[in-house]
């Protein structure tokens, strides 16, 4: 089979011929419809940010936001069978550590990731599948994992129907956690975005959002006055900056941080929080629960991850879509085997 992997501990990857693996015990064999590619490929793409850690393990085959058909089922696989259409969540959570004993999965102590979907077949344990009604789509169940990252931020936040949020950051999380907010009942919601991200903030004026270019002199004054009086209930960071909560959120207002950090923040920013009220919240990624209800929010029709999805490579293609990604071009790419 086809699969784009890294073959060296240097930039770039490469399309290569691998034997279709084999399920071992409580393994599915999923035949791959779609697999999104996501910032944490890029950076192995790229060689840079912890990519050191896969050196011992090349060829190392990327991709891992699948979404597919069940070929084959291991020793011991109950509850499902050839045929049924799965998600496959990259977190494995061990079940045993204090955090997992609580139900709190996504913050398991021993979590594992899967990798290897960028190829017409991969190997995934039960545990990380999931199963999607023959309704929904490939490309939608493919996007299952970045909207699941999203609701979860969503609901980590006291956000009630009728309450107001903005989201900055235009990328596939931060419409996820706007699409989220929209089926919560959420009726103020305004996406930010800077001047590079304009092709992303029409796709989210498309899908219906209120959008304003970030970074120019007068711009929180404008998010402001899309805004009930006071200032939003919520702001989701999903680019990393918090820089601008203290000008957006109504007093005791909470900030969601999803993206990671990507700068220093100063004690005077932090007090200005503080003396704001301002109630500071991590997310990460999501739970079981946050996929049960993602696949229903999805599969009902209530959330249409669509138009999210701008560009599809055959895996003979695929390279052109981490270019695409490292030049911020589009939205989300989908690496679509069967084409
Ligand atoms: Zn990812
Ligand atoms: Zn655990």
């Amino acid at each position: 089979m086809k699969a784009i992997a890294k073959t060296r501990p240097a930039y770039g990857a490469e399309v290569i011929e691998l034997p279709v693996p084999r399920p071992g015990p409580n393994e599915l064999l999923v035949k791959i419809a779609a697999c999104g590619i996501c910032g944490s490929d890029l950076h192995l793409y790229l060689w840079e940010l912890g990519a050191e850690r896969i050196a011992g393990r090349l060829p190392f085959v990327l991709g891992h936001e699948p979404a597919g058909e069940v070929v084959e089922t291991g020793p011991g696989v109950t509850g499902f069978r050839p045929g049924d259409r799965v998600a496959l969540d990259p977190f494995g959570h061990c079940g045993r550590c204090g955090p997992c004993r609580a139900g709190r999965f996504h913050l398991c102590a021993a979590p594992t990731t899967l990798s290897g979907a960028f190829a017409e077949f991969t190997i995934a344990p039960v545990a990380n599948a999931y199963l999607v009604p023959p309704t929904m789509d490939f490309e939608q169940a493919a996007m299952l994992e970045p909207f699941g990252t999203g609701l979860h931020a969503v609901e980590q936040s006291c956000l009630r129907a009728g309450d107001s949020a903005v989201i900055e950051g235009p990328g596939p999380i931060g419409l996820s956690i706007a699409l989220a907010a929209r089926a919560l009942g959420v009726t103020s919601i305004v996406v930010t975005g800077l001047g590079v991200d304009a092709e992303r903030l029409a796709i989210a004026e498309r899908m219906g959002f209120h959008t304003v270019a970030a970074g120019r002199p007068g711009w929180t004054a404008e998010v402001r006055a899309m805004l009930p009086a006071g200032g939003a209930d919520a702001v989701f960071d999903a680019c990393g900056m918090l820089d601008s909560a203290r000008e957006l959120l109504r007093r005791g207002g909470e900030l969601v941080e999803v993206g990671w950090p990507a700068r220093d923040v100063s004690s005077a920013e932090l007090r200005a929080l503080f003396f704001h009220g301002v109630t500071l919240i991590n997310s990460r990624i999501r739970t079981p629960e946050t996929w049960r209800r993602a696949i229903a929010m999805v599969a009902s029709g209530n959330v249409d991850l669509r138009p999210m999805v701008t560009h599809r490579y055959e895996i003979s293609h695929g390279i052109e879509a981490f270019e695409l990604l490292r030049a911020r071009g589009g939205l989300k790419a989908l690496v679509v085997p069967g084409t």
